[in-house]
């Protein structure tokens, strides 16, 4: 039915030559309508079976990830809960917000927090904000409000005296960031108060301020994370830059264009001929596209401050990545969120958002094709093959968001 791309590639390769036609142009294409604007009728259906079906691959499983002490949105039982919830709103099923609901207070009820544990995607703060924004929409307000007060009971830890929290989106503050923001978007009215928003912030600017005067770096913000200046979204400066810019209405003018919009127009500057960036400073390899980095987080960065700053030459950097993530975007390594297709492909749901052209849905539909043809095309099993950032929870989250592509969000970072 349609063209294949190639398995017949290098081995020392990371992806899968891209020999898909772009044939979103020809009448009868069977996947997106270029006339309505949207996705053929039988591909909906085909993607709507296939979520379903991978769904009951992911209960067939269960006992891999049920009883795991891993608590996190990350690689653990939080993260199932998340696809749980997203199925059940978009599905509209209620048992399923239910089943997220428990699988979210088993884990609480045997979690620990630490110090160490303050992020949304690594730490308790996924499962409390969370649990909040459920309880307070579906079942008990008042858990929620408990969860909320032990959410900002873990700000000792990001805005104290003496932390020494790092900054990045897995275990540091950006982390704490998003569970801030990720409540107060979904609760009315919002439970953090805005002060203590801009403390968070103040810290995440200080900080990268200290680093980059101590690398004597031109670079006005830097971060380091176990010893490298990383760029990319999972521990490095796109990240957190992404972070600063969902959370427009807490920063201050001076913030906002003195300090983030000279760090992105640096970060601009380390883009490969490719249109690929580097993983971290002074890394020239131009190997990485995927989530964490290179790539497709900068897609996300970059059409983010294309909509808070309007300048096109933002969109153009993040068209590039689309184009990079399109001919490197295949990998072998799999199918997840945070380094597989799924990842790459939530890259041309924000580029269809940003364009409303059809080429960039036709794109995420054929990475969605991809998808699921699970298991088919991957060279190794991830360490923890159902999890949300990493396995088959992810792949069935996105199969989910590409049906409402102008509503997709990148889970547990867009907020
Ligand atoms: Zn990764």
């Amino acid at each position: 039915m349609m063209s294949n791309p190639s398995a017949a590639t290098s081995e020392s390769s990371r992806y899968y030559e891209n020999t898909f036609r772009e044939d979103y142009e020809l009448e009868k294409n069977l996947i997106v309508d270029q006339d309505k604007d949207t996705i053929c009728d039988d591909f909906k259906e085909t993607l709507s079976a296939s979520v379903k079906s991978l769904m009951r691959e992911l209960e067939r499983n269960k006992n891999y990830f049920e009883n795991s002490t891993d608590f996190s949105i990350y690689t653990g039982t939080t993260g199932i809960a998340n696809l749980y919830y997203h199925y059940g709103t978009n599905f509209n099923d209620p048992s399923y917000i239910s089943r997220a609901n428990e699988t979210i207070e088993r884990s609480l009820s045997r979690l620990k927090t630490s110090k160490r544990l303050i992020t949304f995607l690594c730490g308790s703060a996924g499962p409390l904000a969370l649990g909040a924004v459920i309880n307070h929409l579906h079942f008990a307000k008042d858990k929620s409000r408990s969860m909320i007060a032990d959410l900002a009971e873990l700000s000792k830890h990001v805005i104290g005296k003496n932390s020494d929290c790092p900054d990045e989106l897995l275990y540091g503050r950006a982390g704490y960031l998003y569970a801030l923001l990720f409540v107060n978007n979904r609760i009315t009215p919002p439970p953090f108060e805005a002060s203590l928003i801009k403390q968070v912030i103040g810290c995440i600017l200080n900080s990268g301020q200290v680093t980059a005067k101590a690398v004597r770096s031109e670079f006005p913000l830097l971060y380091s994370w176990h010893d490298k200046l990383y760029l990319g979204g999972a521990h490095g400066l796109a990240g957190i830059l992404f972070l600063l810019l969902q959370a427009v209405p807490y920063l201050t003018e001076y913030q906002l264009k003195e300090q983030i919009e000279p760090a992105i127009h640096y970060l601009m500057k380390m883009r490969f001929v490719s249109g690929n960036f580097p993983s971290s400073v002074g890394n020239q390899s131009d190997k990485l596209v995927q989530w964490c980095h290179g790539a497709p987080s900068m897609t996300m960065l970059f059409h983010q401050a294309y909509k808070v700053f309007g300048k096109p030459e933002y969109l153009q950097v993040a068209l590039g990545c689309g184009d990079v993530v399109w001919s490197r975007g295949l990998l072998k390594k799999g199918y997840g969120i945070c380094h597989g297709v799924a990842g790459n492909a939530y890259t041309f749901l924000y580029l269809y958002q940003a364009t409303k052209e059809i080429k960039h849905l036709y794109r995420a539909c054929k990475f969605a094709e991809w998808c699921m043809n699970y298991g088919k095309h991957q060279n190794r099993t991830p360490d923890r093959p159902f999890s949300l950032f990493e396995g088959l929870a992810g792949t069935i989250y996105f199969l989910i968001d590409v049906q409402q592509p102008l509503f997709a969000n990148f889970p547990a970072y867009a907020v």
